[in-house]
């Protein structure tokens, strides 16, 4: 039998943290699909609503954006209540706003790991929160957490980072669990590295850290973990995120799929 072309025509999703890297590339294949987009993130305005625009001229899907800090709860729900009343209705939620810091452990610096979590965990909980009830009114909804080979394993100096994973990859489960008869799943996608600004960002950081060259990052630190020696590219993620978010991914809950190029095989 074969298998049916992705329609997300009429569907409604907000992506958090989609004014750059990963998240814009998942907003745009999902307006690619035929769903209405809420952007999100920070960023300069002007080129916010240059990457708004580019996204609906390119999709002809609705594009909005909404400037929620992911930091303050109450602009997170603020977020999707308003998507859904604009809309009628919220499809899909994908968390996937995120920073990171590297530093040893003993020289974290506290407001940094409050932040990385607050950020990469807690604002998973406030989004899914306030979704949670909207979904389950509908008979049927997507949330798709955008985690890391860190939610599976560790690094040295990335403390914070790697505990905000793993609990992202808990966090996931059990929501799975709790939403498992209404027609809503919860999982999670864990990339390897993708050449984002947050990857760039920490080659420097890395170089520092460990005392090493920039160069020496990149071939013994980044692309040592994946054994093909390759960055994920966003096609990848975005391949996977439409699977979940489709009527193929209806048996998919509470997983937390590795796209990491064999990294977490090891
Ligand atoms: P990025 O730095 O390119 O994008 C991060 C996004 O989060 C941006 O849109 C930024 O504005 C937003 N953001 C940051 N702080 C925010 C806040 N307080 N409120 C609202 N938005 C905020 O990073 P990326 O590499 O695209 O990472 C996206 C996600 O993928 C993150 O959760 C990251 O942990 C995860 N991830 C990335 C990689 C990688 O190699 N790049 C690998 C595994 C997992």
């Amino acid at each position: 039998m074969p298998v049916p072309p992705i329609d997300l025509s009429g569907q409604v999703a907000v992506v958090t943290g989609s004014t750059s890297g990963i998240g814009r590339a998942l907003a745009e294949a999902l307006a690619g699909a035929g769903a209405s987009v809420v952007l999100n993130g920070l960023g300069d305005p002007a080129q916010i609503e240059q990457a708004r625009a580019e996204i609906e001229q390119s999709s002809g899907r609705p594009v909005r954006y909404h400037g929620a800090d992911m930091t303050k709860p109450a602009e997170i729900g603020e977020m999707i209540t308003s998507t859904h009343r604009e809309f009628g209705r919220l499809d899909m939620l994908v968390n996937n706003a995120g920073v990171q810091h590297v530093s040893p452990v003993e020289d974290f610096p506290p407001e940094r790991w409050d932040l990385i979590i607050a950020i990469n965990l807690s604002a998973v909980f406030h989004a899914t929160h306030a979704a949670v009830p909207l979904m389950k009114a509908q008979g049927r909804g997507r949330i798709v957490n955008i985690a890391s080979a860190h939610s599976l394993v560790a690094s040295p100096f990335k403390s914070a980072y790697v505990a905000a994973k793993h609990g992202v990859a808990g966090f996931t489960k059990s929501v799975a669990l709790e939403l498992a008869q209404t027609g809503v799943t919860c999982n999670a996608i864990s990339p390897g590295y993708v050449r984002t600004p947050l990857v760039d960002g920490q080659i420097a950081d890395q170089a520092k850290a460990r005392g090493i060259s920039e160069e020496a990052v990149m071939r013994d630190v980044i692309l040592a973990a994946q054994p093909n020696k390759r960055f994920v590219e966003y096609d990848h993620l975005s391949g996977m995120l439409l699977y979940l978010v489709s009527d193929l991914g209806a048996s998919a809950n509470g997983a937390n799929f590795s796209v990491d190029g064999g990294w977490t095989a090891q």
